[in-house]
């Protein structure tokens, strides 16, 4: 997996969990409740677990999650330059192609 998706993924799993913990506070029903904040939990750990495994330097392997505020401008491991945040939309329409055009 890219690691911008996986970050991407992260804070989905993140956000998704704290509307679901939110979502779960605002019902008596203790079944749903319990399922909410089940389902809560599990997203929120799917999203940091996957960050785990694929939010990751493309070079060197190194994990990024480590990094705080978003991918670093460099690979704090390697230096090789990451961030493409900003362009990723360009990037999946001229995917490979923009390496020498700046
Ligand atoms: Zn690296």
């Amino acid at each position: 997996m890219d690691y911008k998706l996986s970050r991407l993924l992260m804070w989905v799993g993140i956000d998704g969990g704290m509307v679901l913990l939110a979502a779960s506070m605002c019902f008596k029903n203790e079944k749903l409740v319990a399922g909410l904040m089940i389902a809560a939990v599990a997203v929120f750990a799917l999203g940091i677990l996957q960050a785990f495994l694929f939010y990751k330097c493309p070079e060197c392997g190194c994990r990024l999650l480590k990094c705080k505020g978003g991918i670093p401008e460099n690979c704090p491991e390697c230096g090789v330059y990451l961030k493409l945040e900003d362009k990723y939309e360009q990037e999946q329409k001229g995917n490979q192609e923009n390496s020498d055009q700046q």
